[in-house]
């Protein structure tokens, strides 16, 4: 069952690429690739270990515009692409100098916008590689707990796949989400309670003969699921022309994404694919639900639960399972977690979609407004070049701007009606223009 050591692989053959057992995050115990979680030993999470090969930029730059050009550094086979999916990835890093000069920030400021994935958030990533996992293992069902955007990503990538996919979520989630994820098909469950509540209720249904061919992408499947997260770290390097970012802000729901966008850095750096540089990572939370924010701000190594009240429904996790390993990458990195407020959340939806163009969704306002707050706390370095990280479509959460924004006029279609509502309106908004 444990292995000594790891001899690189032929990952070129390999049904798991590079990857070559799951690890005990704490006690390090060594287990074969397979539909596993949690470790025997001792309760601690599992992640994917590789032996990589040599891996170079152009390789990587010759491979297909999506997250699988990253192959060499993920537990998939190298015909994974081939196979059904959704080839998420490459999704745009935008310059966001409107956004920079908004905030103060004289250095360069990027926006790694992945509402551009084929369903709107950066889920359709993880699911891809749970998905090439789920058939390596025989698992012909793909299932998952969803806070709303997992919920779309698998019903779609089931979809495309021509697979079936039981997809469980909290029955409070926004049209957006549950609208979308039933009209890909598939079975939708709605339970009466919170998204751990959901999460528990998937361990339980894991142990029922019903389920014993279904892989839940983030339950018994999230060793695999989660190293899809890690592209969010080496697209950014790449498309900055194989560099490191001197910061980065990182929403956290579960803290898989932030871990791993580290991970990934980190990869690149012993590679050799970037030069070794500081960075910092930054995480973002709702006050609503801000479990690893306040273990950050009182000093604490675990993560006390919280029942989650926010508008930042897809960061409403109060029992993070990967929140402690986010505390110490940002940590160890220098960097720090701030909660904003339901207010804030909304001026920063509405902040990026003024000066940048893009419509983010609950998460992206939590996300933008820490970029904010920690400016205006000093802890972040405005000279320093930083990327923040936008992870879902606004119009998957409408609801949250609506009765905030609202029509200039509405006039009958009468020239002296659209003059006189033109004429008033630029009265107010161009002072000191006017002569
Ligand atoms: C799931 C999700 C996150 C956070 O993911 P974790 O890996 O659980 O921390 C961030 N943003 C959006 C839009 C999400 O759907
Ligand atoms: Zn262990």
């Amino acid at each position: 069952m444990s292995l000594v050591q790891d001899t690189p692989v032929d990952a070129a053959l390999s049904p798991f690429g590079p990857a070559v057992a799951l690890s005990c995050r704490e006690c390090g115990a060594r287990y074969d690739l397979g539909a596993a979680y949690s470790c025997v030993e001792c309760f601690g999470p599992l992640e994917v270990a590789y032996a990589f090969g040599t891996v170079t930029r152009e390789q990587i730059e010759a491979g297909p515009a999506s997250i699988w050009r990253y192959q060499p550094l993920l537990p998939v086979a190298p015909w994974a692409a081939d196979e059904p999916n959704l080839a998420p990835g490459l999704t745009k890093l935008v310059d966001a100098r409107n956004l920079a000069a908004a905030l103060g920030v004289t250095g360069r400021l990027w926006v790694k916008d992945d509402s551009g994935n084929p369903t709107h958030s950066f889920k359709d990533r993880v699911v891809a590689v749970a998905q090439s996992a789920a058939r390596r293992l025989g698992l012909t069902t793909i299932a998952c707990a969803s806070t709303g955007n997992l919920a779309n990503a698998v019903a779609a990538a089931a979809a495309r796949a021509g697979q079936r996919s039981v997809v469980v979520i909290p029955s409070n989630l926004e049209a957006g989400k549950t609208v979308t994820t039933a009209t890909y098909g598939g079975t939708l469950l709605a339970v009466e309670g919170s998204y751990d509540d959901v999460n528990r209720l998937c361990s339980e249904l894991i142990g029922e003969a019903i389920t014993a061919d279904w892989g839940f992408v983030n339950v018994n499947l999230r060793p695999y699921y989660a190293e899809g997260s890690k592209t969010l770290g080496y697209e950014v390097a790449e498309q900055l022309g194989w560099r490191l970012p001197q910061q980065v802000v990182v929403p956290i729901a579960s803290g898989a994404l932030l871990t791993k966008i580290d991970k990934g850095f980190r990869e690149l750096v012993s590679l050799g694919l970037v030069e070794d540089a500081p960075y910092r990572v930054f995480g973002a939370q709702a006050a609503g639900c801000s479990p690893v924010a306040q273990a950050f701000d009182n000093g604490w190594d675990a993560v006390r639960p919280v029942k989650p009240d926010t508008i930042a429904k897809s960061l409403a996790i109060g029992n993070p399972a990967d929140g402690p390993y986010a505390l110490d990458v940002v940590r160890r990195t220098g960097g720090a977690i701030a909660a904003v407020s339901e207010e804030e959340i909304v001026e920063g939806i509405r902040l990026l979609a003024e000066t940048e163009g893009i419509f983010a969704e609950t998460a992206g306002g939590v996300t933008i407004a820490t970029l904010r707050r920690l400016i205006a706390d000093g802890r972040i370095d405005p000279t320093a070049d930083t990327v923040v990280y936008n992870t879902g479509d606004g119009l998957k959460t409408l609801d949250a701007v609506a009765e905030h924004v609202s029509v200039t006029a509405t006039v009958r279609p009468r020239l002296d009606e659209a003059l006189a509502a033109l004429v008033a309106e630029g009265s107010t908004t161009s002072e000191g223009t006017a002569s």
